[in-house]
């Protein structure tokens, strides 16, 4: 049956982080999982010869929470840069200051034309039913500055259009302009700072994993444990690598659609096995044909198909 543990976390990024961080304050000992051969989920750094240090993605710290400020100071044994934040876009040989719907200054006159036009309409019009991220970016930027930004950067940055995102995480990240500061970013290059980035702290040795690296000491890290199968019922773990994990509690900071996607694997293979036991032998002794039990299977797959894309929908995107 393997091992056992307490309380397992699944993920050494961020939030699994934190995981640890919340539950070693309460004297717990996790036991934490990651398939990736190194810390830090997408907050990772990696060293390269030469003394170059490279985060997988370009990461800062600007949360403005005194808690959180004090926490990653001490991991770094308060031995940070503290960097003024001045954000540019590039768009088709235009440099926009951040963010791009304040700023429209310099851009070709007909599309800063069309930019505010269907601005205001957005403004005026009456109010729609917001579905997805989509719908609140046309209505909240109008049609023209939604397609020609958002929308395509977002694309390239979230992997996945507008329509499959919900907008609960939206928070401070789009800035919603009044009327009077788009036309004050179209008519002058000289606008008030209104991004949320002001400034930011960054560690002075390591890259941005040197934040959170001290909490995988708190925590019994597994690296190179990709979880394939997690069941509930018995609560067990399975990983890739064969082996296998009870807990008691599990804390699971793995991106939901791949959570998900486990437990619909685990769904058809009990419906496999329901199958065997209770429909087939049930045709056979009805006498069905080959045909008619491979049409018959055919019209279940059918159901299941849709009946799982329903369900991942209304799981990933509540829709
Ligand atoms: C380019 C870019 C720049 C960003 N810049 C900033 C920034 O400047 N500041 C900021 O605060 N945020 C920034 N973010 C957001 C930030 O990266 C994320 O919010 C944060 O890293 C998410 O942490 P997480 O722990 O939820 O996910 P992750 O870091 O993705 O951690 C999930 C972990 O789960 C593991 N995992 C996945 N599947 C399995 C499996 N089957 N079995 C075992 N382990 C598994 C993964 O290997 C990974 O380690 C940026 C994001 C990107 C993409």
């Amino acid at each position: 049956m393997g091992q056992k543990t307490g309380v397992a976390i699944l993920g050494t990024g961020m939030a699994g982080c934190g995981a640890i961080h919340r539950l070693s304050g309460e004297g717990l000992e996790p036991v934490v999982f990651d398939k990736a051969t190194y810390f830090g989920g997408h907050t990772a750094s990696f060293a390269h010869e030469g003394g170059y240090v490279f985060d997988e993605g370009g990461h800062v710290s600007f949360t403005k929470n005194e808690r959180l400020m004090d926490l990653f100071a001490r991991n770094v044994g308060g031995e940070f840069e503290f960097v003024h934040a001045s954000i540019n876009n590039y768009w088709r040989g235009h440099w926009m200051k951040h963010p791009p719907q304040c700023n429209l200054y310099g851009l070709p006159a007909d599309l800063v034309t069309r930019i505010i036009s269907d601005f205001v309409s957005a403004q005026n019009a009456a109010p729609g039913v917001i579905r997805n991220y989509r719908d609140w970016l046309l209505a909240t930027y109008g049609r023209t500055f939604a397609e020609t930004f958002p929308i395509v950067y977002g694309r390239r940055y979230h992997t996945t259009g507008p329509e499959n995102m919900a907008t609960d995480w939206l928070g401070p990240r789009m800035y919603r302009p009044s009327l009077q500061e788009v036309l004050r970013g179209a008519l002058s290059p000289e606008t008030p700072d209104v991004h949320y980035v002001t400034e930011f702290r960054y560690p002075s040795h390591g890259g941005f994993v040197s934040y959170i690296r001290p909490f995988a000491q708190a925590a019994d890290v597994r690296l190179g444990h990709q979880l394939v199968r997690l069941d509930p019922r018995e609560r067990r773990l399975h990983f890739a690598n064969g082996a296998v994990m009870a807990y008691e509690q599990v804390v699971s900071s793995i991106a939901l659609p791949a959570l998900i996607r486990f437990q619909l694997r685990q769904l058809v293979r009990s419906e496999l096995a329901a199958f065997d036991q209770h429909v087939y032998p049930r045709w056979r002794d009805e006498g069905l044909s080959q045909e008619q039990q491979a049409a018959q299977l055919e019209a279940i797959l059918t159901l299941t198909d849709t009946l799982i894309s329903v369900m991942h929908r209304k799981l990933v995107y509540q829709v």
